[in-house]
């Protein structure tokens, strides 16, 4: 610890996350049936109102409930938001028991660990440190759990709609390093259509799987020519590969109809209309050439890609926090999945991820450095003080 004052309750902090493990959050749109978010709201709830703040449960869906408070400032600061998702994915193929927050040479282990009870138990504890502390802000504090981030991400755009803020930091695992740019991605369907004909009819037939088969053949081609040129800094290139397959009837018929469904990651910079552009581009180059060529396309699901200046205010701030707590500058850092910072940046509001170190999110085995949330918990304490102060 480097010359700072922390009022981290750091056995407290290992508590909080224990039982935030324990609450079986499992997302319910991705696993039916599933617990979902209402119980760990409550608890998450329960935790403020000891705190002297005043939280609000809301239900966005039934099932799915987001809890929100705010610490009013006493005017004339920026408001921060702090953010972490209480969902977390399935559970049944684990090789370790989801809900029983075992500690073992300093990690804990348990679905969500590190995605994101770990990064949630930190902003909890370093909001309950700044409370402690009775340190009077200037700017408000917005503190928000949300529901189905690893889903559509219901929660997160309930919180843009009714809160703003000067900046965000959403909890995600990042090693303690600042998270400022991450890809977007695009879902496509694609479909080619033929003539459906006797077996034998090759004169009266159109094979649509054929056809199909030139558009993957032009998706190839479109990675390894165009999108593998196209590097950014952080992220890398974007990227392009078929996802599922299906067309034709039987054996003896040829298919009138073959549908690909595709997934496109992209870069800061790229937008909706460049994907659209790239298929129309792609379908037409192959009818040019072949007049028999039948396909079209639609974009099914869209989420962009997002990009923070490491120049940002609270890019700057932070940084000098992590530096204070651990005596080392973090890494300005890309990331390849999505995340909800770009709901909140969307909005205008700069907004970076940073979180705890451990690794297996989505896997069998999870888990998180216990000293790494401790850490992170007073890198925000610091970050509230020095930002909303
Ligand atoms: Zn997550």
């Amino acid at each position: 610890m480097v010359g700072i004052n922390s009022k981290v309750d750091e056995s407290g902090t290992i508590r909080l996350l224990q039982d935030l493990i324990r609450i079986n959050s499992v997302n319910p749109s991705l696993v039916p049936g599933a617990h979902g978010e209402n119980e760990i709201a409550e608890y998450i709830a329960g935790f403020m109102e000891e705190l002297g703040l005043e939280p609000e449960l809301e239900e966005v869906q039934p099932g799915r409930s987001n809890v929100v408070a705010v610490m009013s400032g006493s005017g004339g600061g920026p408001t921060l938001m702090l953010n972490g998702h209480t969902d977390t994915v399935g559970a049944d193929y684990m090789e370790i028991d989801p809900f029983d927050p075992v500690i073992k040479d300093g990690l804990m282990y348990g679905r969500g660990a590190i995605d994101m009870k770990g990064g949630l138990a930190a902003i909890l504890a370093s909001v309950k440190s700044v409370v402690d502390s009775g340190l009077e802000l200037k700017g408000d504090l917005v503190v928000a759990a949300v529901c189905d981030e690893e889903y559509a991400s219901i929660g997160t755009e309930r919180v843009v709609d009714r809160y703003r803020a000067d900046a965000a930091i959403v909890g995600e695992p990042t090693d303690l390093h600042i998270e400022v740019a991450h890809k977007g991605f695009a879902w496509i369907d694609i479909e080619t259509r033929g003539v459906a004909a006797h077996g034998s009819a090759w004169q009266l037939g159109v094979d649509a799987i054929a056809k199909m088969g030139k558009v993957q053949v032009g998706l190839e081609r479109l990675q390894d020519e165009v999108l593998m040129k196209k590097q950014h800094a952080l992220v890398g290139p974007p990227s392009v590969h078929s996802s599922i397959i299906e067309g034709g009837r039987e054996l003896s018929t040829y298919p009138d109809s073959c549908k690909l469904q595709v997934e496109r990651r992209l870069i800061p910079g790229e937008k909706r209309g460049d994907v659209e552009d790239e298929l129309r581009e792609l379908l037409s180059s192959i009818s040019d050439i072949d007049p028999k060529f039948d396909a079209s396309s639609e974009i099914t699901f869209f989420r962009g890609p997002m990009e923070v200046s490491p120049d940002e205010e609270v890019c700057q701030v932070l940084s000098r926090c992590i530096e204070a707590v651990r005596g080392r500058t973090p890494s300005f850092i890309g990331g390849s999945g999505w995340l909800d910072t770009q709901i909140i940046w969307e909005r205008g509001t700069p907004a970076v991820a940073f979180g705890p170190s451990g690794v297996g999110a989505h896997a069998a085995v999870e888990w998180v450095d216990v000293a790494s949330v401790i850490e992170n918990a007073k890198i925000l304490e610091l970050l509230i003080q020095r930002f909303c102060g």
